[in-house]
């Protein structure tokens, strides 16, 4: 996916704000935020959206939902925090790789 926004902040071409990564994923702050916390979670893997995963990403979502609180907690989101999925052009994607947006603190958005 050499056109991938995200596949190129993977690979290091395009620079990022990294927060954390391990083997299946890379996490970073979104270089537009809209609330005090907002953090993208990516796989690794490019996959295009939620509707292209199958049956071989289960052990992959279910590391990026487990994942999801702990980074919350290492950054101070004691009471909670906003999870986003974007899925296709009427539901907001605008990269498509698929990405978690985690947001939390002042500044949270309501849903438009
Ligand atoms: P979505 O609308 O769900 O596809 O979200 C894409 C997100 O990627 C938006 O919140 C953008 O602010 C964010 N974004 C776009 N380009 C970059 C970049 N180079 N680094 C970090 N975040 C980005
Ligand atoms: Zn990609």
């Amino acid at each position: 996916m050499s056109d991938c926004l995200f596949c190129k902040i993977l690979a290091g071409e395009i620079p990022s704000d990294k927060v954390y990564e391990d083997d299946k994923v890379y996490v970073f702050k979104d270089i537009y935020p809209k609330a005090d916390v907002h953090l993208l979670m990516i796989p690794r893997e490019h996959v295009d959206s939620l509707n292209e995963l199958d049956e071989s990403h289960d052990a992959l979502m279910a590391h990026m939902m487990r994942l999801l609180p702990k980074l919350a907690k290492e950054q101070g989101l004691d009471t909670g925090y906003r999870t986003i999925i974007n899925t296709g052009p009427g539901g907001g994607q605008e990269v498509f790789h698929l990405h978690i947006h985690l947001m939390g603190g002042d500044h949270l958005p309501g849903f438009r």
